[in-house]
């Protein structure tokens, strides 16, 4: 039996993308649609607004890099 390959509506533009190894940024069309959704989905994180911490310091250390602790 053929298997036709599943389409997928890329999210970004809807176009139609086959599920397929071949298809590396399934279910988007193309690396820039993924992109574009990531960014999208970053803006919606950045609204949230931050009114709070005014007494803190805006920058936080950056995570222990391994092989400080000794
Ligand atoms: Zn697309």
């Amino acid at each position: 039996m053929n298997q036709e390959p599943s389409l997928v509506p890329c999210p970004t533009c809807g176009k139609s993308v086959s599920w397929t190894p071949a298809s590396a940024w399934r279910p988007f069309c193309s690396e820039r649609c993924k992109l574009i959704d990531l960014g999208a989905w970053a803006t919606e994180r950045y609204r949230v607004p931050v009114v709070e911490d005014k007494d803190q310091p805006e920058t936080a250390p950056p995570g222990e890099t391994p092989g400080s602790r000794s």
